[in-house]
Formats: C-alpha cells, structure tokens, sequence
C-alpha cells in the first residue's frame, strides 16, 4: 500500500545490556508487522545509538546490526547524554528517513503505540507526541513536582507538551527544521513545539523500566530541569532587574524613615548613614547587575542563531516537486 514510507526508530542506550535483547525483540516485532501489512517500507530499520556504554550494549548492538539488516548501530566516542545521543541518531538517517521516532531503550514507553504514530503520521501528522496518561500510581511528590515543573516552564515562556518525554515521531521536514537549531544547548522538548508544524498526541501508559537502573538520578534530572529554563529563558535575569528596582523603591522609603528619625534626634550617631548606605548602594548594584544581564540576554538569544520563521507551504517550491515528494507533502 505505502511500500515508500522509511521508518527509522532512534533508541538512545547508556549501558543497557540488561534490557536490550527484550528492546529489541519488541521493536523488531512491530517493525516486521508494520512492514508485512505494507504501512512501511521493507527497508526501514531501527538505529540504536550507543552512548558511550562501558558495558555490553555495544557488543550485542553490533552482532545484531552484522545478521539483522532492519537493526542498524551507531557508536558514540564516550558518554555524550540522552539529548545528544538523539541528535547524532536523528541527524544521521535525516537523509534517508521519511519520519523517525524516536523511544527509550528501557519499554518504558509503550512500543506497541508506534503504529499508532505512523498513522498519526498519514494522517497528515509531521509531530506526534507520545503523551503519559496521568498515572494514579504515581506517588504524590512525583506527581506534584512534574505539575510545578511544568507550570514553571510555562511562567518562563517555554512551552512544553505536559507529561511528554522524548517518545515522538518526527516527519522528514520537522527534521529538517529541527536541525536548524544549531544552539549547543539544546533541549528538545522545548523546541519541537517551536517547529510550529501539525501535531497530534497519541496517549500512553508509562510502564515499570523492564530491567536495569535508570541512568537519570534525581541530581541529573534537577540538572536537567535547569538546563531546560537557562536555555530558553531570560525571566531570571529580568527578575533581577525587577529586584533591583524594588530594593531602590524600599531603600527610598527605609532612607525617609532614618531621616525622619535623624530630624527628630532619635537616632545614635552613625546609624542613619549606615543605614542609607546600605539600602542605596545595595539596591542601585543589583539595578545594574539587572542592566548588564538585560545586555547577556540580549547576547543569549542572538548567539542561538535560531531560524527566524518555519515554512509551512511554498506554492512556488510546491510546483518543481515531483510526485513522489508531494505525496509526503
Ligand atoms: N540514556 C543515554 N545517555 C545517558 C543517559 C540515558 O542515552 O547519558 C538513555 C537510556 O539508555 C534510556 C534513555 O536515555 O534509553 C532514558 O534514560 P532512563 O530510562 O535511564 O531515564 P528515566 O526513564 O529513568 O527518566
Ligand atoms: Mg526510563
């Protein structure tokens, strides 16, 4: 039916020997009955990208990658982190795939969904999200701090996709203006939205990790958190300016209080200088600390480079395509 359609499916892998046999069971499996049904083309495949694992994932990638032809390996020289290991999967098939997806390597995310994204992806879809279903399971603090998280995010001017991790199916063109972000930090859950093309969700129920440890420790999640406000935001070098300003607005008061007080002689010899120096001089430092982070944001965003505008429809550049590509349009 549609022999044309390249699925390639990224899993990130930081030492996952324990789960990757079962990882790749399951994958293959749906990209087999995917592929038989016609939905995808024979000669999709799924890369496994090794993120500078110290234990046997590289091994069993690549004998597999050796017999298997849909199981494909890249190797990264060290430990580069989930969001880089992404980035080098996606980047490497942007040629060749017509969409990727792009899923944990622990089941955690549902894989049994992935045909759900690829109709999603007919349909006309050039991002599906895979989104968590609220789970009750989820204990109290979890479920608290993922909703301050987001809201957070959301108070900073990042707009994210709430209960969405990096469980998505990206179209050929999303790609493609996804790798026009060039910035070094780059959170992806934060830009994809941006790209601004159809989306749609298809929801999911986050499972138990199948087997192993997760590799994102509190430390290295709250990291992350931060990582994701300080490369998208200046909220918090506008704060303080604005804690400035009102440092210099209650330091005026403070100063007519010592005044007063200084007038009507209630004062010990010292105190109101001491006094007025301190609220002043305190508040004009953080006023100008606020300017000259009002400067470096001004350098933050510009030195991103981000690509001013996406296009949707080109009816000029819609014209020379051949009919091959306009069926992906
Ligand atoms: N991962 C990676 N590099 C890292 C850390 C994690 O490629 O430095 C991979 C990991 O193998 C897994 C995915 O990123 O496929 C998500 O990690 P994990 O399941 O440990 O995170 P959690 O689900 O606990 O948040
Ligand atoms: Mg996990």
């Amino acid at each position: 039916m549609n022999e044309e359609l390249l699925l390639c499916i990224i899993v990130p892998c930081f030492n996952e020997e324990a789960v990757l046999p079962e990882t790749i069971k399951v994958l293959t499996g749906i990209l087999n009955s995917l592929s038989e049904t016609g939905t995808i083309s024979r000669k999709s495949f799924i890369l496994f990208v090794d993120d500078g694992s110290s234990d046997k994932t590289w091994q069993l990638v690549s004998a597999r990658a050796e017999t298997v032809p849909s199981i494909q390996g890249l190797r990264l020289s060290r430990n580069f982190g989930h969001q880089n290991a992404l980035i080098a999967g996606i980047e490497t098939v942007n040629k060749e795939a017509d969409c990727v997806i792009t899923i944990d390597a622990d089941l955690q995310d549902d894989a049994r969904m992935i045909p759900a994204f690829v109709y999603k992806y007919l349909e006309g879809s050039d991002v599906v999200y895979g989104v968590r279903k609220r789970r009750d399971q989820d204990t109290f603090f979890k479920k608290n701090t993922a909703r301050v998280f987001y809201k957070l995010m959301a108070k900073m001017g990042v707009n994210l996709v709430p209960n969405h991790a990096d469980f998505r199916l990206l179209s050929r063109r999303a790609v493609q203006e996804f790798m026009r972000y060039q910035e070094e930090n780059l959170f992806i859950r934060g830009i994809i939205p941006l790209l601004g093309f159809k989306s749609s969700k298809v929801y999911y129920d986050r499972q138990k990790r199948y087997a192993g440890e997760s590799k994102y420790p509190l430390k290295k999640m709250l990291a992350f958190a931060v990582d994701g406000i300080t490369s998208f935001s200046i909220v918090p070098i506008k704060l303080v300016m604005s804690i400035g300003f009102l440092f210099v607005l209650i330091g005026g008061a403070i100063a007519a209080y010592a005044l007063i007080n200084w007038f009507l002689d209630h004062t010990i010899s010292g105190w109101t200088s001491l006094i007025l120096s301190i609220w002043m001089i305190g508040g004009m430092q953080l006023m100008a600390i606020g300017v000259i982070g009002e400067y470096i944001g001004k350098i933050f965003t510009e030195t991103k480079k981000r690509p001013r505008y996406t296009i949707e429809i080109n009816t000029l550049h819609n014209k020379k395509l051949s009919e091959k590509d306009k069926f992906h349009e």
